[in-house]
């Protein structure tokens, strides 16, 4: 049963011709206008740099119910805030960490960076906040509810190419669809949203810069994107550096530095209180630029870290006077663990059964939002999350259901990660746990599965079309700029938006993965 679905939108396409002029379409409005990764080191093993690919896309934009759109859109300005406040509560996400630690070295590791930062004293008290919060629709009778995925705080992909995807859909609607044996005119498909992601994104990195201020030690001063060797998802950065980059006026100087190389090109500034981080430009050693704004697109996987050198990376950045984002601390504050506390009621522990939906019950949310409605608000996109301690009935309880062979086909467990491909489900639950001493279980969360109503769609991936039912996925991005000592809110922003479209068959739906596909909304 599917209320998106009505009529015969989005259509499935079965004469050969057809479908080959629309991905024909596809595939050159894409590598024509920056919608495309680098290809696998299978295809470009000798790669000069010279190759480009798309990026899978389905060929509709997939319906999305326009009450869950605006709901999505309106609270991520009470999200931003919520996480620049748990952000600031290094008391309380301490304790989390420690729940976890046992079972997880890289948490373990990150916090640590934190206290020896602590130890002889933060020198910038801004942070920034380049998020994005995650969202499929819950289906509950005629009720249509976004519940929230999960909240990213480091690295958050995509908005450069979401974009791209928005513009895509926008230009076959006016120039491809009205053209189809069962024609579909611009004005029959109805509201297409505008979507400004990679410019505002880049607004929040460049609030940033400009509350930097300049230099003291007199050097140019610049944004640093901190990436992954072999990015392949590199576009879709590059979209937010020419954003930075492009004002006639006003352009801020970007570069891209891979973490392994944090060490070899960039230092603290000699004997300066300040602690200011200078970067050394390889191709020219006589410039000295100083970083306003490092913005990791990396550092959020163990494999980042394959030496104690790159720990040493990690500290450099965190001590130093740039404006890091994400800090430690707002790195951590995206542990799946603290989703967990916030939607896990405080009465739970004593008296309710998991599975049963989530009350209103005060959880951990109050410590953060003190106004009803802004609770409330934040409170109706969350979905049941249980902790796996040993310790409260309601840990106890979830460990017996994610050990029982029926009971765990509804829930997906997570470890403390990012980037996809590290959760587990369903049955997959009570194996991996086999795997792992009980006394480090507590380092995952279980969450109930989100199931949304049916929708089809046809996604061109790798050249090749791929027919059938699908789920999507929401994500609304966010910018936020806050003073960490005094809590003062220096920039908040909803910053466009994602829509990853998956086959329904795929637990996982990761873009970069391999798994999902780029979407946009047709809203309904
Ligand atoms: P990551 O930080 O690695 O992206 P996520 O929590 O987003 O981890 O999980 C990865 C993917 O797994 C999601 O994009 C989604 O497709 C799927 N997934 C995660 N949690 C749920 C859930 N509660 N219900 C349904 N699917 C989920
Ligand atoms: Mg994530
Ligand atoms: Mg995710």
């Amino acid at each position: 049963m599917s209320t998106l679905t009505g009529g015969s939108y989005p259509p499935h396409l079965d004469d050969a011709p057809e479908k080959d002029r629309l991905a024909l379409a596809i595939k050159d409005w894409s590598i024509a206008n920056g919608f495309a990764v680098r290809p696998p080191p299978a295809i470009a093993s000798n790669d000069a740099g010279i190759l480009a690919m798309t990026a899978p896309v389905t060929l509709f934009p997939s319906p999305f119910p326009k009450s869950c759109f605006a709901e999505a859109k309106a609270i991520q300005t009470k999200y931003n805030e919520l996480y620049a406040r748990i952000s600031q509560d290094e008391e309380y996400l301490g304790g989390l960490v420690k729940q976890v630690a046992g079972g997880d070295d890289f948490i373990a590791n990150l916090w640590n960076i934190h206290l020896r930062v602590k130890e002889e004293g933060y020198v910038q008290n801004l942070a920034l906040g380049l998020f994005r919060s995650d969202y499929m629709v819950h289906q509950d009778g005629d009720t249509l509810q976004i519940k929230q995925v999960e909240f990213n705080t480091i690295a958050s992909s995509f908005g450069g190419l979401s974009e791209k995807t928005s513009l895509l859909h926008k230009h076959l609607a006016k120039v491809e669809y009205p053209l189809l044996k069962e024609p579909i005119s611009r004005s029959s498909l109805g509201d297409l949203p505008d979507n400004k992601s990679a410019e505002r994104l880049a607004g929040g990195l460049a609030a940033a810069f400009r509350a930097y201020g300049k230099s003291t030690l007199g050097h140019p001063t610049c944004v640093l994107f901190i990436v992954q060797d072999g990015e392949r998802n590199i576009f879709d950065q590059r979209h937010l550096e020419y954003a930075l980059q492009s004002s006639d006026t006003d352009p801020i100087a970007v570069f891209r530095l891979p973490f392994s190389q944090v060490l070899n090109h960039t230092s603290i500034a000699p004997s300066s209180p300040g602690r200011q981080l200078l970067y050394h430009p390889p191709h020219n050693p006589s410039l000295t630029f100083e970083v306003a704004v490092a913005y990791l697109r990396s550092a959020y996987d163990p494999s980042d870290f394959p030496t104690a050198s790159s720990w040493e990376a990690r500290y450099q950045l965190e001590r130093s006077a740039a404006i890091v984002c994400p800090t430690i601390l707002t790195h951590l504050a995206g542990m799946k663990k603290v989703q967990q506390e916030l939607a896990t009621p405080a009465a739970h522990a004593q008296d309710q059964e998991p599975g049963e939906q989530a009350t209103t019950a005060p959880s951990a949310l109050r410590r953060f939002i003190h106004d009803e409605a802004s609770y409330t608000a934040l409170h109706r996109t969350f979905t049941n999350i249980y902790p796996l301690d040993a310790i409260t009935p309601a840990g106890r309880e979830a460990r017996r259901l994610a050990t029982d062979p029926d009971a765990c086909q509804r829930y997906v467990m997570k470890p403390q990660r990012e980037g996809g491909g590290n959760n587990f489900y369903r049955s997959a639950i009570p194996q991996r746990l086999r795997e792992i001493p009980e006394e480090h279980w507590g380092s995952y969360i279980l969450m109930e599965i989100i199931t949304p109503p049916p929708v089809a769609n046809t996604i061109l991936r790798n050249g090749a079309l791929e027919q059938g039912g699908v789920i999507c996925e929401l994500g609304v991005y966010g910018t936020c700029l806050w003073d960490q000592k005094t809590g003062e809110v220096v920039h908040n922003e909803e910053s466009g938006y994602l829509l990853r479209t998956k086959g329904d068959q795929s637990e996982e739906g990761g873009v970069a993965a391999g798994f999902g596909s780029m979407d946009s909304c047709r809203l309904v």
